[in-house]
């Protein structure tokens, strides 16, 4: 039985799908205006191993993840410039050059990080219409007003405005009152209203369209009830994003969905939390913004990164380190250099308790998954990977390991894998090393030396053999076996 934390809930609830067997889920997506950071990325994968326990528990899942293009400003509400117009205007460029180019970055980020590619990935300048059209169905219904610079939503017409955050309209409007946080627009009737729809500046030339309500462009949590509606209809199941979102970003989709649907749209809301970097907020002004490329550059590999992602809870906050990154590389090449061990086991002697060691094979498993049904506990089902590692080395290690039982334990492997996503499958695969004509006469000499009973000889050709052609040669009860390292 999967369980997952519900946001909207704040308890761990079984996870109970809106039609049978179906899990259907929305992602709020990049706003493509910079590169990703370690932090976005790890938002991704964290929704990334979400979707594929779904998978792997046999749910048929369709995966949303927006793109953001358009309509998000630079301070998150309703003030400030657009995010991609004003990197299209530093660097420029287009905002179609700049989210295009943007998009394709974190495709490959994505992509290099195992993180499977959405089934729907919308992008927000291309449902224009359809926001339209919401944005009418909430003016009907009374939720929208006009202020200085747009059409905007009366937070205090949504019943349940605020529930996401565990509080209600009237305390988030008195703790807004008295932060620093808020600009206020003329005309504004709370101060948690927001907009619908912008109306745009005269100097702003592109990524405008022309409305009843006046040129201008979507509001940004208007994007996200459009598109998760469109492609998953007006009731599903899970929605994600990072903690950051909870306040503004999807209590307004909350509102606005909820009000047009007339019903809860979203019943699970599960929220990633953040990362920080040696101890601190990623900021620019202290240049510790870590991209992909920074990573890759200093010669780790993507697969690292997300194994480092995968070691913390998705809901706990994430120090990044670049000691932490060196000990998950150290255990990644690990895993890798355990399943090359499995793929060269060869002894075939039957073993008489190999039901037992089955059998612990079996409950390792079960209690592997058994964590990933606890609210997706990464970091234990780690552990019981490193379980079963230690199961299968220790019995490696008495020489008592045959083939088949190695074979299911590299099954086991990859089945974990389906969900973890480490690319354990290219490992585990028997390495077809061919031996040289020189290593193949040393073997044949030092087995001969062997029935001679010389065994100096037999060991100075093994030193040999290991030495300068790095073949490491085992007798075991089963013959002879070797290995390249
Ligand atoms: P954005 O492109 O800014 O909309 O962010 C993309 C995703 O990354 C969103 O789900 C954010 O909530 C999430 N996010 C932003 N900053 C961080 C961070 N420092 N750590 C983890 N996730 C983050
Ligand atoms: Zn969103």
């Amino acid at each position: 039985m999967l369980r997952i934390y519900n946001t909207l809930t704040r308890r761990k609830m079984k996870f109970v799908p809106a039609n049978d067997k179906e899990a259907k889920m929305y992602a709020c997506g990049p706003t493509v205006y910079f590169y990703a950071h370690i932090g976005n990325l790890r938002t991704y994968v964290s929704e990334d191993v979400i979707r594929r326990t779904f998978i792997h528990r046999k749910y048929s899942v369709t995966f949303v993840m927006n793109i953001t293009d358009v309509g998000h400003l630079v301070g998150d509400g309703d003030v400030g410039e657009d995010k991609v117009a004003s990197s299209a205007r530093t660097q420029h460029k287009t905002a179609k050059e700049i989210a295009d180019f943007y998009t394709k970055i974190f495709t490959d980020d994505c992509n290099a990080l195992n993180v499977m590619a959405p089934d729907i990935e919308p992008k927000a300048t291309e449902h224009i219409t359809d926001m339209i059209n919401l944005i009418g169905i909430l003016e009907q219904k009374g939720y929208t007003y006009s202020a200085e610079n747009g059409l905007y939503y009366d937070t205090s017409k949504f019943k349940n405005y605020g529930e996401l955050t565990g509080t209600n309209f009237k305390e988030l409007n008195e703790q807004l009152k008295s932060g620093a946080r808020v600009e206020r627009v003329p005309g504004l009737r709370n101060i948690t209203d927001f907009a619908v729809w912008r109306l745009s500046k005269p100097e702003q030339k592109e990524m405008i369209w022309e409305t009843k309500w006046g040129k201008g462009f979507p509001g940004w949590h208007i994007e996200c009830s459009t598109m998760s509606m469109k492609y998953l209809g007006n009731h599903f199941d899970l929605h994600f994003g990072g903690v950051d979102h909870i306040p503004i970003h999807h209590t307004n989709e909350i509102a606005q969905s909820d009000a047009a649907v007339g019903s809860r749209v979203v019943n699970y809301w599960m929220h990633m939390e953040f990362m920080v970097v040696d101890g601190t907020k990623m900021s620019k002004s202290l240049s510790n913004i870590y991209t992909m490329k920074d990573i890759t550059e200093k010669g780790y590999d993507p697969l690292e990164l997300r194994l480092l992602f995968i070691s913390s809870h998705y809901r706990q906050l994430m120090n990044f380190t670049f000691d932490a990154l060196d000990a998950a590389s150290k255990s990644l090449s690990g895993i890798y250099s355990f399943l090359s061990r499995m793929a060269d086991v060869t002894n075939v002697v039957e073993n008489p308790d190999t039901a037992d060691f089955k059998k612990k094979v079996g409950s390792i498993k079960k209690a592997f998954f058994k964590e990933l049904d606890d609210d997706i506990n990464t970091p234990n089902a780690l552990a019981r990977m490193h379980e079963l590692i230690g199961e299968a080395n220790a019995r490696l290690a008495s020489a008592k390991l045959n083939k088949k039982e190695a074979r299911t334990v590299t099954r086991t492997m990859l089945e974990f894998d389906e969900v973890l996503g480490l690319n354990l499958a290219q490992h585990a695969k028997r390495k077809k090393t061919k031996l040289g004509k020189e290593v193949m006469t040393l073997i044949k000499e030092r087995e001969d030396a062997r029935t001679a009973k010389n065994f100096t000889k037999a060991d100075e050709i093994r030193k040999i053999l290991k030495e300068k052609h790095h073949v490491v040669l085992e007798d075991t009860n089963a013959g002879l076996r070797w290995h390249v390292e």
